[in-house]
């Protein structure tokens, strides 16, 4: 269900925000927004659309282009393409159990999930499902595979999708860090309580797979 503050606008069913009174459209489109701490808690994959060019700084407007509305700049004459948020998770094996991290922030504090995170605009996704893993469980990984890629089930708060590679250990000391607050392997019929519908949908084929 759309938020309060998000309602669809757009074909496809994309969101865009909804600007309260006293909300400017400067400080809305602004991680985090100064304007309304306690209540703007969009997440960086709900990240609103643009009110501004990225080139020129003007105000973008609305306009059907490529089959759906979309921001454009008259200034510049150009589309504004929003593009999909990547993520890359790795599925890390060890002795029949999995490697999962507590996730010490929302979304979904305090649930656990693969070794993950957003791809950088200029990175490999694989570069991220290691350097994540390096960052959260303090183990050096090499991974062996393409396990999956999931689509996000939109917001709040998860990827559009996210490329999840299978892994195994080749370093390093579990140690939980970054925005982990714990990391631990898993039997699969002891699974904790899971953070997003990719982690289980992940999970439940890697059960499958494990007679479970
Ligand atoms: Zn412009």
């Amino acid at each position: 269900m759309p938020r309060p503050y998000l309602q669809p606008v757009y074909g496809q069913g994309a969101l865009r925000p909804y600007l309260r009174p006293g909300c400017a459209p400067a400080t809305c489109s602004l991680r985090p927004c100064d304007l309304l701490p306690a209540t703007c808690d969009l997440s960086m994959a709900e990240y609103p659309e643009l009110n501004f060019c990225p080139q020129c700084g003007g105000p973008l407007q609305d306009r059907e282009a490529y089959g759906r509305v979309r921001r454009y700049c008259p200034a510049c004459d150009r589309i504004i393409f929003r593009d999909p948020k990547v993520a890359a998770a790795v599925l890390v094996e060890k002795e029949g159990r999995v490697l999962l991290i507590r996730r010490a922030f929302g979304p979904a504090k305090g649930r656990w999930s693969l070794p993950a995170g957003f791809v950088e605009y200029d990175e490999d996704p694989a570069t991220t499902a290691i350097r994540e893993c390096r960052e959260e469980t303090g183990l050096e990984v090499r991974l062996t595979g393409l396990l999956d890629i999931i689509p996000g089930e939109g917001p709040p708060a998860e990827a559009s999708f996210t490329v999840v590679y299978r892994g195994e250990v080749v370093g390093g000391t579990l140690r939980a860090g970054d925005d982990a607050r714990s990391a631990e392997f898993f039997p699969p019929d002891e699974l904790p309580p899971l953070a997003f519908a990719s982690t289980r949908r992940v999970l439940e084929r890697w059960r499958e797979e494990a007679g479970v």
